[in-house]
Protein backbone atom coordinates (compact mmCIF):
# COMPACT_ATOMS: atom_id res chain seq x y z
CA UNK A 1 0.00 0.00 0.00
CA UNK A 2 0.87 3.68 -0.53
CA UNK A 3 2.96 5.26 2.26
CA UNK A 4 1.15 8.42 3.37
CA UNK A 5 2.10 11.55 5.60
CA UNK A 6 -0.71 10.94 8.11
CA UNK A 7 -3.65 8.36 8.57
CA UNK A 8 -6.42 10.59 9.89
CA UNK A 9 -8.72 8.55 12.28
CA UNK A 10 -12.23 10.02 11.76
CA UNK A 11 -13.61 12.03 9.35
CA UNK A 12 -15.58 14.56 11.65
CA UNK A 13 -14.86 18.18 11.62
CA UNK A 14 -11.33 17.79 13.16
CA UNK A 15 -10.40 14.97 10.92
CA UNK A 16 -11.26 16.53 7.39
CA UNK A 17 -10.00 19.72 8.80
CA UNK A 18 -6.61 18.43 9.30
CA UNK A 19 -7.12 16.58 6.06
CA UNK A 20 -7.38 19.79 4.18
CA UNK A 21 -4.43 21.48 5.80
CA UNK A 22 -2.44 18.58 5.20
CA UNK A 23 -3.29 18.20 1.18
CA UNK A 24 -2.55 22.20 1.38
CA UNK A 25 0.44 22.19 2.65
CA UNK A 26 1.82 19.60 0.38
CA UNK A 27 1.17 16.63 2.69
CA UNK A 28 -0.79 13.08 1.87
CA UNK A 29 -3.31 11.43 4.56
CA UNK A 30 -5.46 8.83 4.08
CA UNK A 31 -8.93 9.43 6.53
CA UNK A 32 -10.25 6.41 7.96
CA UNK A 33 -13.73 6.10 9.30
CA UNK A 34 -15.95 3.74 11.49
CA UNK A 35 -19.53 5.58 10.24
CA UNK A 36 -21.09 4.35 6.57
CA UNK A 37 -20.52 8.08 5.82
CA UNK A 38 -18.07 10.75 6.11
CA UNK A 39 -18.31 13.63 8.41
CA UNK A 40 -18.66 12.68 11.76
CA UNK A 41 -21.22 14.36 13.65
CA UNK A 42 -21.86 17.33 11.76
CA UNK A 43 -23.49 14.50 8.84
CA UNK A 44 -26.82 15.10 7.17
CA UNK A 45 -28.99 13.11 5.59
CA UNK A 46 -31.40 14.44 3.01
CA UNK A 47 -35.04 13.22 3.56
CA UNK A 48 -38.20 15.20 1.25
CA UNK A 49 -35.70 17.72 0.41
CA UNK A 50 -34.39 18.65 3.96
CA UNK A 51 -31.37 18.55 5.14
CA UNK A 52 -31.51 16.49 8.53
CA UNK A 53 -28.77 17.28 10.74
CA UNK A 54 -28.50 12.96 11.84
CA UNK A 55 -26.70 13.23 14.86
CA UNK A 56 -28.12 16.46 16.17
CA UNK A 57 -28.11 20.90 15.84
CA UNK A 58 -25.00 22.11 14.37
CA UNK A 59 -24.80 25.81 14.23
CA UNK A 60 -22.19 27.16 13.85
CA UNK A 61 -21.28 30.40 15.24
CA UNK A 62 -17.53 31.83 16.29
CA UNK A 63 -16.00 35.85 16.66
CA UNK A 64 -13.02 34.67 15.21
CA UNK A 65 -13.46 35.97 11.44
CA UNK A 66 -10.27 33.66 9.76
CA UNK A 67 -12.40 30.70 10.84
CA UNK A 68 -15.68 32.55 9.64
CA UNK A 69 -13.75 33.43 6.59
CA UNK A 70 -12.07 30.01 6.18
CA UNK A 71 -15.57 28.04 6.54
CA UNK A 72 -17.20 30.35 3.94
CA UNK A 73 -14.23 30.12 1.70
CA UNK A 74 -15.64 26.29 1.10
CA UNK A 75 -19.07 26.73 1.26
CA UNK A 76 -21.91 29.33 1.44
CA UNK A 77 -23.34 29.90 5.28
CA UNK A 78 -26.61 31.24 5.45
CA UNK A 79 -28.25 33.41 8.29
CA UNK A 80 -29.59 30.96 10.31
CA UNK A 81 -29.78 32.53 13.99
CA UNK A 82 -30.52 30.07 17.06
CA UNK A 83 -33.40 31.53 19.61
CA UNK A 84 -34.44 28.36 20.66
CA UNK A 85 -37.94 28.48 23.05
CA UNK A 86 -38.25 25.97 26.11
CA UNK A 87 -41.49 24.57 26.90
CA UNK A 88 -42.17 24.20 30.33
CA UNK A 89 -45.53 22.53 30.96
CA UNK A 90 -47.23 23.85 27.60
CA UNK A 91 -45.83 27.49 28.57
CA UNK A 92 -43.15 28.66 26.08
CA UNK A 93 -40.32 31.17 27.14
CA UNK A 94 -37.77 32.43 24.63
CA UNK A 95 -34.16 31.81 25.65
CA UNK A 96 -31.31 32.61 26.17
CA UNK A 97 -32.31 34.11 29.34
CA UNK A 98 -32.92 37.55 28.53
CA UNK A 99 -35.66 40.33 28.71
CA UNK A 100 -38.57 38.41 26.37
CA UNK A 101 -37.83 35.45 29.14
CA UNK A 102 -38.10 37.75 32.49
CA UNK A 103 -40.85 39.27 30.81
CA UNK A 104 -43.05 36.08 30.64
CA UNK A 105 -41.77 34.54 33.77
CA UNK A 106 -42.60 38.38 35.98
CA UNK A 107 -44.26 40.36 33.80
CA UNK A 108 -40.97 43.04 34.40
CA UNK A 109 -40.91 45.14 31.25
CA UNK A 110 -37.30 46.97 31.91
CA UNK A 111 -33.54 45.86 32.72
CA UNK A 112 -33.93 47.70 36.16
CA UNK A 113 -37.34 45.33 37.11
CA UNK A 114 -35.43 42.22 35.83
CA UNK A 115 -31.98 42.73 37.97
CA UNK A 116 -33.91 43.75 41.05
CA UNK A 117 -35.76 40.04 40.62
CA UNK A 118 -32.97 38.37 39.83
CA UNK A 119 -31.11 40.14 42.70
CA UNK A 120 -33.87 39.48 45.00
CA UNK A 121 -33.86 35.62 44.72
CA UNK A 122 -29.88 35.84 44.67
CA UNK A 123 -30.34 37.53 47.99
CA UNK A 124 -32.13 34.88 49.47
CA UNK A 125 -30.05 32.01 47.80
CA UNK A 126 -26.58 33.11 49.42
CA UNK A 127 -28.20 33.32 52.45
CA UNK A 128 -29.48 30.07 52.35
CA UNK A 129 -26.55 28.73 51.16
CA UNK A 130 -24.03 30.49 52.99
CA UNK A 131 -22.12 31.59 50.26
CA UNK A 132 -20.10 34.82 50.85
CA UNK A 133 -19.54 37.20 48.17
CA UNK A 134 -16.39 36.28 46.41
CA UNK A 135 -17.32 32.64 47.16
CA UNK A 136 -17.12 30.46 43.62
CA UNK A 137 -20.72 28.83 43.81
CA UNK A 138 -19.27 24.35 44.18
CA UNK A 139 -21.82 23.11 41.31
CA UNK A 140 -24.05 23.58 38.31
CA UNK A 141 -27.14 24.28 40.77
CA UNK A 142 -25.48 26.72 42.57
CA UNK A 143 -24.03 28.69 39.67
CA UNK A 144 -27.41 28.44 37.99
CA UNK A 145 -29.06 29.87 40.97
CA UNK A 146 -27.11 32.45 41.65
CA UNK A 147 -27.00 33.55 37.56
CA UNK A 148 -30.84 33.93 37.21
CA UNK A 149 -32.42 33.19 40.38
CA UNK A 150 -34.61 30.11 41.88
CA UNK A 151 -37.81 30.53 39.35
CA UNK A 152 -35.72 29.95 35.77
CA UNK A 153 -33.26 27.51 37.37
CA UNK A 154 -36.45 25.22 38.49
CA UNK A 155 -38.73 25.90 35.21
CA UNK A 156 -35.71 26.40 32.57
CA UNK A 157 -32.46 24.63 33.97
CA UNK A 158 -32.93 21.87 36.47
CA UNK A 159 -35.10 19.27 34.68
CA UNK A 160 -33.55 19.98 31.66
CA UNK A 161 -30.02 19.51 32.90
CA UNK A 162 -31.01 16.46 35.04
CA UNK A 163 -31.85 14.73 31.83
CA UNK A 164 -29.11 16.11 29.67
CA UNK A 165 -26.51 14.63 32.02
CA UNK A 166 -28.35 12.15 33.79
CA UNK A 167 -26.91 13.76 37.01
CA UNK A 168 -28.37 15.90 39.70
CA UNK A 169 -27.45 19.63 38.74
CA UNK A 170 -25.67 19.48 42.28
CA UNK A 171 -23.21 17.02 40.97
CA UNK A 172 -22.33 18.89 37.92
CA UNK A 173 -19.69 21.55 37.47
CA UNK A 174 -20.54 25.01 37.20
CA UNK A 175 -19.18 25.65 33.97
CA UNK A 176 -21.57 23.43 32.10
CA UNK A 177 -24.04 26.36 32.49
CA UNK A 178 -21.85 29.37 31.78
CA UNK A 179 -22.21 28.40 28.37
CA UNK A 180 -25.84 29.98 28.66
CA UNK A 181 -25.91 33.69 27.75
CA UNK A 182 -27.92 36.35 30.35
CA UNK A 183 -28.64 39.39 29.12
CA UNK A 184 -30.70 42.43 29.72
CA UNK A 185 -31.91 43.45 26.29
CA UNK A 186 -34.83 41.79 24.22
CA UNK A 187 -32.43 39.71 21.46
CA UNK A 188 -33.33 35.83 21.58
CA UNK A 189 -30.02 35.30 19.41
CA UNK A 190 -28.57 31.92 21.51
CA UNK A 191 -25.16 32.73 20.18
CA UNK A 192 -23.46 36.29 21.18
CA UNK A 193 -21.19 36.30 18.36
CA UNK A 194 -20.35 38.42 14.88
CA UNK A 195 -20.73 35.10 12.53
CA UNK A 196 -23.42 32.32 12.75
CA UNK A 197 -25.24 30.65 9.93
CA UNK A 198 -25.39 26.86 8.33
CA UNK A 199 -23.80 26.11 5.38
CA UNK A 200 -26.99 26.55 2.52
CA UNK A 201 -27.13 22.67 1.51
CA UNK A 202 -25.95 21.20 4.43
CA UNK A 203 -22.68 20.45 6.29
CA UNK A 204 -21.84 17.71 3.67
CA UNK A 205 -20.54 19.69 1.11
CA UNK A 206 -18.11 21.58 3.70
CA UNK A 207 -16.79 17.95 4.57
CA UNK A 208 -16.48 16.87 0.89
CA UNK A 209 -14.73 20.34 0.33
CA UNK A 210 -12.72 19.86 3.39
CA UNK A 211 -11.45 16.22 2.51
CA UNK A 212 -10.88 16.85 -1.36
CA UNK A 213 -7.41 15.53 -2.08
CA UNK A 214 -7.43 13.11 0.79
CA UNK A 215 -8.14 9.39 0.64
CA UNK A 216 -10.80 8.25 2.39
CA UNK A 217 -12.48 4.32 3.70
CA UNK A 218 -15.67 4.12 5.47
CA UNK A 219 -16.91 1.84 7.57
CA UNK A 220 -13.32 1.15 8.75
CA UNK A 221 -13.08 0.60 12.44
CA UNK A 222 -9.63 1.57 13.63
CA UNK A 223 -9.95 -0.81 16.64
CA UNK A 224 -11.32 -3.93 14.70
CA UNK A 225 -9.11 -6.58 15.33
CA UNK A 226 -11.05 -9.21 13.78
CA UNK A 227 -11.96 -7.61 10.33
CA UNK A 228 -9.96 -8.14 7.73
CA UNK A 229 -8.86 -4.99 7.06
CA UNK A 230 -5.39 -3.65 8.10
CA UNK A 231 -4.99 -3.69 12.41
CA UNK A 232 -3.57 -1.01 14.63
CA UNK A 233 -0.07 -1.65 14.00
CA UNK A 234 -0.59 -1.58 10.01
CA UNK A 235 -2.55 1.71 10.37
CA UNK A 236 0.21 3.11 12.47
CA UNK A 237 2.99 1.80 9.68
CA UNK A 238 1.25 3.55 6.95
CA UNK A 239 2.00 6.87 7.37
CA UNK A 240 4.53 9.11 8.95
CA UNK A 241 2.26 10.34 11.41
CA UNK A 242 -1.29 9.83 12.81
CA UNK A 243 -4.05 12.42 13.84
CA UNK A 244 -6.25 10.57 16.29
CA UNK A 245 -10.38 11.80 16.60
CA UNK A 246 -11.75 9.01 18.77
CA UNK A 247 -11.91 8.16 22.45
CA UNK A 248 -8.66 8.79 24.27
CA UNK A 249 -9.54 6.36 26.58
CA UNK A 250 -10.30 3.82 24.11
CA UNK A 251 -6.49 4.47 22.16
CA UNK A 252 -5.19 3.52 25.65
CA UNK A 253 -7.48 0.07 25.66
CA UNK A 254 -8.67 1.98 29.03
CA UNK A 255 -5.80 1.09 30.67
CA UNK A 256 -6.75 3.77 33.65
CA UNK A 257 -10.59 2.75 33.22
CA UNK A 258 -13.40 4.13 31.65
CA UNK A 259 -14.15 8.17 31.30
CA UNK A 260 -17.69 8.56 30.64
CA UNK A 261 -19.70 9.88 28.38
CA UNK A 262 -23.42 10.72 27.30
CA UNK A 263 -24.62 9.56 24.45
CA UNK A 264 -28.35 11.03 22.45
CA UNK A 265 -30.74 8.43 20.73
CA UNK A 266 -32.46 10.42 17.88
CA UNK A 267 -36.23 9.13 16.92
CA UNK A 268 -36.68 10.96 13.59
CA UNK A 269 -39.84 11.26 11.90
CA UNK A 270 -41.49 12.84 8.94
CA UNK A 271 -44.58 14.43 9.44
CA UNK A 272 -46.96 15.53 6.57
CA UNK A 273 -47.47 19.01 7.80
CA UNK A 274 -45.19 21.66 6.60
CA UNK A 275 -44.66 23.73 9.53
CA UNK A 276 -44.57 21.25 13.16
CA UNK A 277 -43.09 23.81 15.29
CA UNK A 278 -42.16 26.99 14.09
CA UNK A 279 -39.00 27.18 15.42
CA UNK A 280 -35.73 24.27 14.44
CA UNK A 281 -35.02 24.21 18.33
CA UNK A 282 -37.60 23.69 21.08
CA UNK A 283 -36.43 22.20 24.18
CA UNK A 284 -38.46 21.02 26.93
CA UNK A 285 -37.29 21.69 30.18
CA UNK A 286 -39.60 20.16 32.39
CA UNK A 287 -38.51 16.52 34.14
CA UNK A 288 -41.73 14.19 32.79
CA UNK A 289 -41.12 14.64 29.38
CA UNK A 290 -38.53 11.95 28.52
CA UNK A 291 -36.92 13.68 25.47
CA UNK A 292 -34.86 16.66 26.28
CA UNK A 293 -35.71 18.70 22.98
CA UNK A 294 -37.18 18.39 18.98
CA UNK A 295 -35.38 19.63 16.31
CA UNK A 296 -37.42 20.57 13.16
CA UNK A 297 -34.27 20.60 10.29
CA UNK A 298 -36.47 22.67 7.73
CA UNK A 299 -35.85 25.56 9.80
CA UNK A 300 -32.42 25.64 9.61
CA UNK A 301 -32.55 26.39 6.21
CA UNK A 302 -36.16 28.08 5.68
CA UNK A 303 -36.78 31.52 7.08
CA UNK A 304 -39.93 32.48 7.00
CA UNK A 305 -42.98 31.64 4.84
CA UNK A 306 -40.08 29.54 2.41
CA UNK A 307 -41.16 26.73 5.04
CA UNK A 308 -44.51 26.06 3.20
CA UNK A 309 -42.67 25.59 0.08
CA UNK A 310 -42.20 21.68 1.14
CA UNK A 311 -45.03 20.24 2.13
CA UNK A 312 -43.49 18.04 4.69
CA UNK A 313 -41.38 18.43 7.63
CA UNK A 314 -38.90 15.96 9.41
CA UNK A 315 -38.46 16.56 13.39
CA UNK A 316 -36.15 14.60 15.80
CA UNK A 317 -36.56 14.12 19.71
CA UNK A 318 -33.70 13.73 21.13
CA UNK A 319 -32.96 11.24 24.50
CA UNK A 320 -30.05 11.92 26.20
CA UNK A 321 -28.31 8.47 28.05
CA UNK A 322 -25.40 7.21 29.60
CA UNK A 323 -23.08 6.14 27.40
CA UNK A 324 -22.00 2.12 26.83
CA UNK A 325 -20.30 0.12 24.64
CA UNK A 326 -21.28 -0.29 20.96
CA UNK A 327 -23.20 2.99 21.15
CA UNK A 328 -21.60 6.89 19.87
CA UNK A 329 -20.35 8.72 22.02
CA UNK A 330 -21.42 12.63 22.42
CA UNK A 331 -20.76 14.45 25.27
CA UNK A 332 -18.20 14.37 27.64
CA UNK A 333 -19.16 14.41 31.08
CA UNK A 334 -16.41 16.89 32.08
CA UNK A 335 -16.82 16.51 36.60
CA UNK A 336 -14.05 15.98 38.76
CA UNK A 337 -13.45 12.42 38.86
CA UNK A 338 -13.48 11.87 35.09
CA UNK A 339 -11.28 15.18 34.20
CA UNK A 340 -8.32 13.66 36.34
CA UNK A 341 -9.08 10.34 34.45
CA UNK A 342 -8.02 12.54 31.47
CA UNK A 343 -5.32 14.02 32.42
CA UNK A 344 -3.71 10.74 33.23
CA UNK A 345 -4.76 9.62 29.78
CA UNK A 346 -3.05 13.09 28.93
CA UNK A 347 0.28 12.74 30.33
CA UNK A 348 0.52 9.40 28.17
CA UNK A 349 -0.81 11.00 25.13
CA UNK A 350 2.02 13.49 25.67
CA UNK A 351 4.47 10.70 25.26
CA UNK A 352 3.48 9.94 21.87
CA UNK A 353 5.55 12.17 19.37
CA UNK A 354 3.88 10.85 16.48
CA UNK A 355 0.05 11.00 17.39
CA UNK A 356 -1.52 14.59 17.39
CA UNK A 357 -5.10 13.93 20.08
CA UNK A 358 -7.59 16.27 18.52
CA UNK A 359 -11.61 17.01 18.95
CA UNK A 360 -14.02 16.01 21.26
CA UNK A 361 -13.73 12.63 22.12
CA UNK A 362 -10.00 12.84 22.18
CA UNK A 363 -9.61 16.00 24.38
CA UNK A 364 -12.29 15.11 26.11
CA UNK A 365 -13.77 18.32 26.19
CA UNK A 366 -17.21 20.06 25.29
CA UNK A 367 -16.13 21.35 22.12
CA UNK A 368 -17.98 23.68 19.49
CA UNK A 369 -17.32 23.51 15.72
CA UNK A 370 -15.66 26.50 15.22
CA UNK A 371 -13.28 26.24 17.86
CA UNK A 372 -12.13 22.34 16.60
CA UNK A 373 -11.33 24.71 13.15
CA UNK A 374 -9.32 27.26 14.77
CA UNK A 375 -7.02 24.45 17.34
CA UNK A 376 -6.55 22.58 13.66
CA UNK A 377 -5.21 25.96 11.95
CA UNK A 378 -3.33 26.46 15.32
CA UNK A 379 -1.82 22.67 15.09
CA UNK A 380 -0.77 23.59 11.34
CA UNK A 381 0.51 27.02 12.24
CA UNK A 382 2.94 25.10 14.67
CA UNK A 383 3.71 22.61 12.28
CA UNK A 384 5.21 24.84 9.53
N1 LIG B 1 -29.59 24.15 29.45
C1 LIG B 1 -30.70 24.26 30.28
N2 LIG B 1 -31.92 24.53 29.72
C2 LIG B 1 -32.08 24.70 28.39
C3 LIG B 1 -30.93 24.61 27.54
C4 LIG B 1 -29.71 24.32 28.12
O1 LIG B 1 -30.60 24.12 31.47
O2 LIG B 1 -33.21 24.93 27.93
C5 LIG B 1 -28.28 23.85 30.09
C6 LIG B 1 -28.01 22.35 30.14
O3 LIG B 1 -27.32 22.08 31.35
C7 LIG B 1 -27.11 22.12 28.96
C8 LIG B 1 -26.29 23.40 28.93
O4 LIG B 1 -27.22 24.40 29.34
O5 LIG B 1 -26.29 21.01 29.14
C9 LIG B 1 -25.73 23.74 27.57
O6 LIG B 1 -26.76 23.74 26.63
P1 LIG B 1 -26.52 23.92 25.08
O7 LIG B 1 -27.86 23.96 24.44
O8 LIG B 1 -25.59 25.06 24.87
O9 LIG B 1 -25.72 22.61 24.73
P2 LIG B 1 -25.69 21.64 23.47
O10 LIG B 1 -26.37 20.41 23.93
O11 LIG B 1 -26.46 22.29 22.36
O12 LIG B 1 -24.25 21.44 23.20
Amino acid sequence: MKHYDYVIVGSGLFGATFAHFAHKNGKSCIVIDKRHHLGGNVYCEEIEGINVHKYGAHIFHTNNKEVWQFVNSLAEFNRYTNSPVANYKGELYNLPFNMNTFYRMWGVTTPVEARRKIEEQRREISLELGLSAGCPPRNLEEQALMLVGRDIYERLIKGYTEKQWGRKCTELPAQIIRRLPVCFVFDNNYFNDSYQGIPIGGYNRLISKLLWGADTITRMDFFNRTSPGPNIENWRNLADKLVFTGKIDQYFNYCYGNLEYRTVRFEHETLDVPNYQGNAVVNYTEREVPYTRIIEHKHFEMFGEAVYQLPKTVISREYSTEWTEGMEPFYPVNNERNNSLYLQYKALADNEPDVIFGGRLAEYKYYDMAPVVERVMDIWRNLL
